[in-house]
């Protein structure tokens, strides 16, 4: 009776990233790909909507609904509402109710011992049975299909949300880490702010993100760009239209972009030489949603003189490694996060 159960159950490996939450099912793939927030009823506290729906709420909700977004810099921002989004994710992939899944779940290699705590508290409130950790630049590199196990150094540049981790992994270890607090959400929140200096202009957050997309970039274009952009006058307190360029979202990119830059030139100070020279052999590695910025990597080539690739799908990197430690982990024991119970 016992095995049957076992038979039925679908563990499962979630990256908990801090702009998106993906799902993957031993044997069925990525089930759930979708903003990490979480629309609110403010008096209640009860949750209305969840992920691309809350998502398509933000900056048009009345005032008696928050929107959140619980995870902040790679690590759990509001426990109770992880708790919800995840256990309401999870009820989404439909897994046998009898068992509670055994779940491997990605987060920050810096991660420090209280958050870890929060997350596997989370995940075992949501319905875990065990949770296993594993750090997401791992993950990411496995995603790719590195051969993490062997002595050659590889390293991996991971930009999400709120963060950018930059690691070098060989022998199935992290020989070194460097994490900024800066990610594709600060250049969204610059273009915002961009807005509202030169131009008077205020425009969504959800706005901000889709220019990001659609003009945003690192190195100088072949042909620029002009789109119009909508937003409210702050001074007419009516709604406008302004011609803006790739030129001008470039220049206000120029910060975290640079910050970044500037982060993964220490983290190659840091590497040890044997290592160096086998990142200047097989070059670096790209993942993350940020990672996708236009030019980005051509820049990082720029200035580092290193062959960088971008992962294909960056945004999946992290939960296809997870998903693929989930269904050997036995073969990936060593790369499993130590942490104290
Ligand atoms: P996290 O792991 O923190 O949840 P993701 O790896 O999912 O983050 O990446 C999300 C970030 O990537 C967001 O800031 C999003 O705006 C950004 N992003 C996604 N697609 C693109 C793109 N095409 N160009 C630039 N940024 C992008
Ligand atoms: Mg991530």
């Amino acid at each position: 009776m016992f095995s049957y159960f076992k038979f039925l159950s679908n563990d499962i490996a979630i990256d908990l990233g801090t702009a998106n939450t993906l799902i993957y099912v031993k044997g069925k793939g990525i089930i759930v790909n979708e903003p990490s927030i979480v629309a609110l009823n403010r008096q209640t506290r009860k949750m209305v909507a969840i992920g691309h729906e809350a998502k398509e709420m933000l900056g048009r909700t009345p005032s008696d609904i928050e929107i959140i977004r619980p995870m902040k810099d790679g690590v759990i921002a509001d426990f109770e509402v992880v708790e919800d989004m995840l256990r309401e994710f999870i009820r989404k992939v439909h897994i046998n109710r009898f068992t509670r899944p055994r779940m491997v779940i990605s987060v920050p290699s810096s991660i420090t011992e209280v958050e870890k705590r929060a997350v596997r508290d989370s995940a075992e409130h949501a319905g875990a049975s065990e949770v296993l950790l594993i750090a997401e630049p791992m993950a990411a590199a496995i995603g790719v299909g590195l051969e993490i196990h062997q002595p050659i150094g590889s390293m991996v540049i991971d930009i999400g949300g709120g963060t950018t981790e930059i690691a070098v992994i060989a022998l199935s270890g992290i020989v070194c880490e460097t994490s900024v607090r800066i990610g594709g959400d600060e250049m969204s929140k610059v273009i915002l702010q961009f807005f509202k200096r030169n131009y008077n202009m205020l425009i969504g957050e959800k706005s901000a993100e889709e220019i990001k997309f659609s003009l945003g970039s690192a190195v100088p274009l072949e042909e620029e760009i002009t789109l119009p952009v909508k937003g409210r006058d702050l001074v007419a307190g009516v709604p406008k239209i302004t011609e803006v360029s790739s030129v001008e979202i470039r220049e206000a990119l120029s910060e975290p972009i640079n910050a970044i830059v500037d982060a993964v030139r220490q983290s190659l100070e840091k590497t040890p030489p044997e290592l160096a020279s086998d990142i200047l052999d097989r070059g670096i590695i790209l993942t993350g949603g940020g990672g996708l910025l236009r030019g980005l990597d051509e820049r990082l080539r720029e200035e580092t003189n290193l062959p960088i690739h971008v992962a294909e799908d960056p945004l999946t990197c992290v939960v296809r490694g997870t998903g693929k430690v989930l269904d050997d982990i036995e073969f990936y024991s060593k790369v499993l996060m130590k942490s104290r119970r």
